[in-house]
């Protein structure tokens, strides 16, 4: 067992300190406000290849994987949870076509994310269905060498700035998951429309969109993978293999949050010493140190798992503790620090509400903490996660 980090990894992680303290930690409020995508920091992440870590390098990216995809976005996401999103943004949409494309696909959106000429989104739920992503209504219709896709996604991050949709919709009368492929939709196709844009509580700085696809014809070539009915299969990998990902945008977020409220702590005066030496406030950040390491060695250890390959449903149960964990890590660790600077904490002149905001995001997106206890709960009864 070795927990020390490669040459390589340590140098990743350096590298997306210094864009997180240079230029995302002095936008990071102003994005949160204005709401408007951060042009400047996607170009960051463009020029130091950190869109690339999981693309392999036949496709154009650095191959440097899914741990080292989760060390950026931790750096990231201590100042600012949507810049984290941003980076994991490489992977999502990526990574059907990764798991699942054919030699062409895979060239052709490997480059575009790698290069950071192309940005992806990854469009699953809809109006009726969340969790329940098996029984999406979305339709993809054979017209001759096409397809036309008719339906409605929702909250699909990054849906307002992207340059192609993996869309997954149902192809075959074929009711539930069997029923399901995964499509890459130019966003420029006509028919698909990006028809609003969520006013939400948190993660700003990546807008959410709602889009509807009105007779949006593409060519049967983009079918990931050439064969129907593979798209749940694809859209469920994908999320397991990105799970320690959106994990370590919780443990970014909780050591940045923790960090912040230590230094006020240090400073703050009552009864006539810091707050820091009151025990109370103490073993508040022992607490939070205990849960962000608890959570760092999952997620560390749940990607490293995806490098290895172990992320099809019997290796799930470890990311979906990752992702548990980390998430609700954030929660309670931003509560937390938030509480510690008392009225300041609940003023827009720290950055702990937001925080706050950012975190709750976590435990709803790519499987809400209820669906990862059913995977969780579902291992155990199934004898997968045994300790004997
Ligand atoms: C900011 C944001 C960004 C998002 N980005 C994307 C994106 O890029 N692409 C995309 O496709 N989607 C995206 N989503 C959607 C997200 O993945 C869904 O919101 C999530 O999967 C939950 O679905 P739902 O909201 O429809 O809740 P529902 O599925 O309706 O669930 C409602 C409640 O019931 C619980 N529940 C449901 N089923 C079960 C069960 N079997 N057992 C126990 N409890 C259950 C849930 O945990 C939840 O508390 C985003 C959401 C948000 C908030």
């Amino acid at each position: 067992m070795d927990f020390q980090l490669s040459e390589e990894h340590r140098l990743i992680q350096e590298t997306a300190r210094r864009i997180a303290k240079e230029k995302i930690a002095p936008r990071a409020a102003e994005m949160d406000e204005t709401g408007e995508y951060p042009h400047d920091i996607f170009a960051a992440f463009k020029e130091t290849g950190l869109t690339g870590l999981t693309i392999p390098q036949q496709y154009g990216g650095s191959g440097a994987g899914m741990l080292a995809l989760a060390l950026a976005v931790e750096e990231v996401a201590k100042y600012c949870c949507a810049s984290g999103l941003m980076l994991l943004l490489s992977a999502l949409p990526s990574q059907p076509v990764m798991l699942g494309g054919d030699e062409r696909q895979k060239k052709l959106i490997g480059e575009g994310i790698a290069s950071g000429n192309m940005k992806g989104a990854f469009c699953l739920t809809e109006p009726n269905v969340g969790s329940d992503a098996g029984n999406l209504e979305t339709r993809a219709v054979r017209d001759g060498d096409d397809y036309i896709l008719n339906g409605e996604k929702m909250y699909i991050s990054g849906g307002t700035v992207a340059d192609y949709a993996i869309a997954f919709a149902r192809t075959n009368g074929t009711p539930g998951p069997k029923g399901i492929s995964a499509f890459i939709v130019p966003t420029n196709t006509p028919g698909f429309k990006v028809v609003g844009q969520d006013r939400k509580m948190g993660v700003r700085g990546v807008p959410t969109a709602d889009i509807v696809m009105q007779d949006c014809r593409v060519p049967r070539e983009n079918l990931v993978g050439g064969v129907e009915g593979e798209g749940f299969n694809h859209a469920m990998l994908t999320l397991n293999s990105c799970r320690p990902v959106v994990g370590a945008r919780g443990v970014g977020l909780a050591e940045g949050a923790m960090t912040y409220a230590l230094e006020f702590a240090r400073n703050r005066m009552a009864f006539g010493k810091p707050i820091a030496e009151l025990q109370a406030i103490q073993f508040m950040f022992a607490d939070m140190a205990i849960q962000i390491e608890a959570a760092r060695m999952l997620v560390y250890q749940g990607a490293w798992r995806v490098d290895q390959g172990l992320f099809g449903r019997e290796h799930a149960v470890y990311l979906s503790i990752a992702k548990a964990h980390a998430t609700e890590t954030a929660v309670k660790v931003s509560s937390d620090a938030l509480q510690i600077l008392g009225a300041q904490g609940y003023m827009m002149d720290h950055p702990l509400e937001r925080h706050y905001r950012d975190a709750r995001q976590l435990m709803i997106v790519e499987g809400t903490s209820q669906i990862q206890r059913v995977v969780i709960s579902r291992a155990l009864l199934d004898r997968q996660l045994v300790y004997p």
